[in-house]
């Protein structure tokens, strides 16, 4: 007798209440996610990345919310008839729900299309296709590696190469045949043979080579009490598993790294990720060095210097929960974290975490809003913490810890200034002679020096001599640069470059082209010049090129190959020189009157930082600032070692003028191929623009910057009260003004560049 057939009870397939259309976000600036309907066999869930087709083309993106019906209200807006198939669904994990809101929140904050966000998300288009698989080996069946020497099944010679082959087959997981050799220390020929000798089996892997981990469980150093005490706030902080936010303020040298390291250690044992984010990570070499004989494995990295294999393996690897810690610059925030534990922002006043293009954000204020979303404690560690973060900390938005002595006993440095107006350098030389009486005795001394200069190149400025012509660039209202290790002049804006003509390009006067004022370059000819004996190496983000090239010169430095360090900004960070007991400011006053907002704060977090190099061991240091104005607050407070009173009276001074963190800005650029067009569009801004007693809108101003790229430039000014909704002021106003030819309007929420 057949069988009966097998029936469909009813209700089992809930066809009415089944998903047919997702919205899919993708990474392109478009003004949202689109509609797709989802087919019957391919079922997809919030989050998950999908293949879609738009246009003619064919493009991943992100399913963005719970799929609906088509009875669901929302559903409604795009006709069944005209929805596409969603072709394909990626074995990936889904993007987080947090990731996704952290997404929008970024987009609308800084009125971006939501696409261009998720785009920084979904950096490795190669990343979706399933890893390649990995061919492994191990022993094949009856195989042992301590048959009678000389002897192996098959006939094979036993050579103690070959055996120390099998040995390492035998003790461990399948490896690959490049692995094998590499640890059993032979050429892959050895391993080959033994294949073609049938003694190693072939096993295929899936994925990804596995990596090892950093190890929470490692024992750190045996912190001091102020350190333990810090640490231990910050171990409650992750055992809370909650949102908070602390600023670990500490001088430098105080053991910051160690105390975070040790909120570190603690997220690991817990088996959640870490994300550190650092300004500069062309100068991490140092960092990943402490980090890894801390932990005993490297973090994973994420730049823009990595190779696209290693990048498709890293995001894989942070979406799958397999990268543990995760260290990078800016854009690393968007990563696809299966389980974010905790986010630490090292020397979280830098500058170097606003995001000038494309998406104009600030990295460490969305580090505290991805903290916020996803309800982890989140770090922020600086010697010189931003005003923004010392007023969080004082109204009560952060909690604050401080570290205020050197670890080891080490003392913080003597500043003095050395006043230009009475110790003027030689005509034509930038050195006083008080500052290279300071570089004789530490040489004498067998000590280390460092220079600071914030200018690359030879010379800022080249001008003829005989009619007085300044080389500019033909794109930019910008001076050109003289490089003269490179032999051009270049434009530090747009990347402008030209050989340094013979003849001024103006009256036509041979060989009366002078280079004006001193770059880092120029410094090194004056040094090698008073001190022919010593060792001199510039340090600027042109002749350093890469993280590689920053470890080899940090550690020249550390292992005293130097005698005297030239250095741009790039030498002011987070590096530790024992040998090092004199830093020389050559030219204080650089950056102190640039008229824009944080200028003072931003000389005296830096100049403060340089300082911090000297001196950091046993030796002590100290730190000669040569400025013309040693009466200015910011050369005072430095000389003083009042850090504090400085910033009291910075956040006094921006208080009364309502300006951050105690009123909001936003800017708003507007930029045209032609003057009059860039004209016209900024006036009709003006014109439209909203005013109240909350609201004031400064300008159009023509940009310092008034020509850029060979765009002609305009600002503007949005200056509010800290309640307002700029955000919603401005989308109410922008799309009112027509835009003259092919103008842009740029926005920069919390602006901190003002060119
Ligand atoms: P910061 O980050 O505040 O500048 P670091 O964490 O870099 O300070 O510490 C400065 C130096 O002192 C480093 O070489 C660090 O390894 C060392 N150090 C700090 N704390 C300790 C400690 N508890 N035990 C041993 N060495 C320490
Ligand atoms: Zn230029």
């Amino acid at each position: 007798m057949p069988s009966p057939p097998a029936t469909q009870l009813p209700g089992t397939q809930s066809a009415p209440e089944r998903a047919r259309r997702a919205k899919v976000l993708l990474p392109l600036p478009l003004d949202g996610a689109y509609d797709y309907r989802i087919p019957a066999e391919l079922p997809v869930g919030a989050g998950d990345f999908v293949l879609v087709p738009l246009g003619r083309r064919h493009e991943i993106g992100v399913i963005w919310d719970r799929p609906v019906s088509d009875d669901d209200d929302d559903a409604r807006a795009v006709p069944e008839s005209r929805l596409k198939d969603i072709e394909h669904r990626f074995d990936l994990p889904p993007l987080p729900e947090v990731a996704r809101r952290f997404v929008d929140w970024v987009a609308n904050y800084t009125l971006s299309p939501p696409g261009t966000v998720l785009r920084m998300a979904m950096s490795v288009s190669a990343a979706f296709e399933p890893p390649r698989a990995v061919v492994a080996y191990r022993l094949a069946e009856g195989v042992t590696p301590d048959a009678a020497p000389g002897t192996a099944p098959g006939g094979a010679k036993l050579t103690p190469q070959r055996r120390r082959v099998l040995e390492i087959a035998a003790a461990g997981s399948p490896l690959p045949a490049s692995e094998l050799a590499r640890e059993a220390g032979v050429g892959t020929g050895v391993v080959r043979a033994l294949i073609d000798a049938g003694l190693l089996a072939a096993v295929t892997l899936p994925g990804e080579p596995a990596t090892e981990q950093p190890d929470g469980a490692r024992p750190g150093p045996v912190l001091s009490e102020d350190q333990r005490i810090a640490a231990d706030e910050l171990q409650a902080r992750i055992a809370a598993r909650a949102y908070s936010a602390t600023l670990l303020d500490g001088v430098t040298g105080s053991g910051k790294t160690e105390v975070y390291f040790e909120a570190i250690a603690d997220a690991l044992e817990r088996g959640r990720q870490v994300l550190v984010l650092l300004p500069e990570i062309a100068l991490t070499a140092a960092w990943l060095d402490r980090f890894h004989r801390r932990f005993g494995a490297a973090p994973a990295e994420w730049h823009s210097e990595l190779s696209a294999k290693r990048r498709r393996q890293t995001w894989r690897a942070v979406a799958e929960g397999r990268a543990k810690v995760v260290v990078g610059a800016r854009s690393a925030l968007f990563l696809p974290y299966a389980d974010l534990g905790l986010v630490v922002v090292d020397e979280e006043h830098d500058q170097a975490f606003k995001q000038e293009d494309g998406v104009i954000y600030h990295a460490r204020d969305m580090a505290v809003v991805r903290a916020h979303l996803g309800g982890i404690p989140i770090v922020l560690s600086s010697a010189t913490p931003s005003l923004e973060s010392i007023v969080n900390a004082e109204q009560g938005r952060y909690r604050r810890l401080q570290l205020s002595a050197r670890h080891g006993g080490a003392l913080l440095p003597e500043i003095a200034a050395i006043d230009l107006r009475r110790h003027k350098p030689p005509r034509q030389r930038w050195l006083s002679p008080p500052l290279r009486q300071a570089l004789e005795e530490t040489l004498a001394g067998g000590e280390q020096a460092m220079l600071f200069l914030n200018r690359r190149g030879y010379a800022p400025l080249t001008l003829c001599r005989a009619c007085g012509h300044r080389m500019q660039c033909p794109n930019c209202q910008a001076w050109l640069v003289e490089h003269r290790l490179v032999r051009r002049l270049q434009c530090h804006h747009c990347g402008h470059a030209t050989p340094l003509p013979r003849t001024c390009p103006a009256c036509g006067a041979a060989d009366e082209l002078a280079a004006c004022g001193p770059g880092v370059e120029r410094l090194n000819e004056e040094v090698a010049e008073l001190f022919p004996e010593a060792r001199v190496a510039v340090m600027a983000s042109d002749t350093i090129t890469g993280p590689r090239a920053a470890a080899e010169f940090v550690q020249a430095v550390a292992e005293h190959r130097i005698d005297i360090v030239i250095g741009t900004q790039i030498v002011a960070k987070g590096h530790h020189f024992p040998m090092l007991t004199l830093v020389g400011v050559v030219d204080g006053d650089l950056g102190l009157d640039g008229g824009d907002l944080r200028a003072a704060e931003r000389s005296f977090q830096l100049l403060y930082q340089v300082a911090g190099r000297a001196g950091r061991a046993e030796r002590p240091g100290r730190v000669l600032i040569q400025t013309a104005q040693p009466e200015h607050p910011v050369m005072r407070a430095l000389i003083a070692g009042d850090r504090d009173g400085f910033f009291a009276a910075e956040a006094e001074a921006r208080r009364r003028a309502a300006m951050p963190p105690f009123g909001r800005l936003a800017a708003l650029i507007v930029s045209a191929g032609d003057g009059a067009q860039a004209d016209a569009t900024a006036r009709a801004l003006a014109r439209t623009a909203p005013r109240s007693a909350e609201v004031q809108v400064l300008g159009p101003a023509d940009a310092p910057l008034a020509l850029l790229r060979g765009r002609h430039r305009r600002r503007l000014l949005l200056k509010t009260r800290r309640g307002v909704d700029v955000q919603g002021l401005l989308r109410a106003w922008l799309p009112q003004v027509p835009l003259a030819g092919d103008a842009r309007v740029q926005v920069d929420i919390d602006p901190y560049s003002f060119l």
